[in-house]
């Protein structure tokens, strides 16, 4: 039987993307805000119903940058359950990560923890999306409000999402998406920033561009972040199957869902009402109190299976050897809760419905 790994990436058909860069053996012009870049920012613009886009060349940079050109300082509050890219982010541009607990509802940032954690220092909110979850928008940007923080959401999971009918890329001052091969949308590598405050493009574009500003000014030290035309030209093949990949994403979390819901012990994350989810993850909590196998033996069950599910996300970033110096936060309870019993199941547009009943089978002990 096939290996069934956590992910798998989407692509157009081989034809269809040798036929979309091949006037780039014409032109000759292979990365610098070409075409393809141009044409990319602006269908995102449509499809993000969103003012301004600036792209990266992953979503990492987008994040780390877009922290930079807002200018923050001191303190960050964000979140230790998500990628340690994150984290990374704020710790590069020279401020502190304040972890700030989840729900345990959806695993996003507990809003009504954040102004406990809020001092003088504080300048910002980093906020993540995790698994596509939205967080708590409004809370959030109510408490930015009343302290003067800018908010940033991590949105590298949310991609093509709606809430309360207004696109995910219109909270918060930016966000920043993952176009990573391993996101539902992907451009090889690649990243975006939104923004609805138009002074922030020239900022982003010298950002990324080592901080030159004019051909004989160089304002600002900063690295190169561009993204390339054969990544743009993906992301613009792969823009086209959108929304066929994601309906294929919906009938494998829905299967999912048939099998998993009301089962004793397992926790799953319920669809929340105005939300046009991207079913980008299928996370699964397992409480060892009320089911017969705990989080590491499902793993191990279904690796010996060929079936590789992910501890995702753990550990929680703060527990990681570089950061270890905020590893005693004993304010994390919930984070830790779920950290220690999440597996991120298999989940993407071309799992095989009947691989699906076989993981569930398999977890079930059905068979
Ligand atoms: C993927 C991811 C990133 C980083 O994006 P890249 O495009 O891989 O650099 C940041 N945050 C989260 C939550 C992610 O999942």
């Amino acid at each position: 039987m096939q290996k069934i790994l956590v992910t798998r990436s989407s692509m157009p058909s081989y034809e269809e993307y040798i036929e979309k860069i091949k006037p780039l053996w014409d032109s000759h012009w292979l990365t610098n805000m070409g075409v393809y870049h141009n044409e990319f920012e602006s269908k995102l613009m449509k499809k993000m119903s969103t003012k301004n886009i600036s792209l990266f060349t992953n979503g990492h940079m987008a994040l780390e940058l877009a922290i930079k050109a807002l200018g923050l300082t001191g303190e960050v509050i964000t979140t230790p359950f998500t990628f340690v890219s994150t984290t990374h982010a704020i710790v590069r541009n020279g401020l502190k990560p304040v972890f700030c607990d989840i729900s345990l509802e959806d695993y996003t940032i507990d809003v009504t923890k954040i102004e406990g954690l809020i001092t003088e220092r504080t300048s910002a909110i980093i906020p993540v999306h995790v698994y596509g979850h939205v967080c708590d928008v409004d809370a959030i940007q109510e408490i930015a409000d009343k302290y003067g923080l800018k908010v940033i959401y991590d949105a590298a999971h949310a991609f093509g999402e709606t809430y309360n009918g207004k696109s995910i890329a219109n909270y918060g001052d930016m966000s920043m998406f993952s176009f990573h091969a391993t996101k539902v949308f992907n451009s090889i590598e690649g990243g975006a920033v939104a923004y609805n405050n138009h002074d922030y493009k020239t900022k982003l574009e010298n950002l990324k561009n080592f901080g030159i500003c004019s051909e004989e000014e160089v304002e600002v030290v900063a690295p190169n972040a561009k993204m390339n035309e054969f990544q743009a030209a993906m992301g613009l093949c792969n823009l086209e199957h959108l929304d066929g990949e994601i309906a294929k994403r919906k009938k494998v979390f829905d299967t999912y869902m048939e099998r998993l819901d009301g089962v004793k012990g397992i926790q799953l994350w319920k669809l929340k009402e105005n939300l046009e989810y991207n079913y980008a993850y299928l996370p699964v909590v397992f409480n060892e109190k009320e089911f017969p196998h705990n989080r590491n033996d499902i793993y191990e069950k279904l690796k010996s299976r060929e079936i590789y599910a992910r501890k995702y996300f753990y550990p929680l970033t703060n527990k990681v050897s570089c950061y270890k110096e905020y590893a005693e936060n004993t304010e994390l309870k919930n984070a830790e809760y779920v950290a220690d019993r999440i597996l991120a199941l298999p989940m993407y547009a071309d799992l095989e419905i009947e691989d699906v009943h076989r993981i569930c089978d398999i977890i079930l002990d059905i068979k």
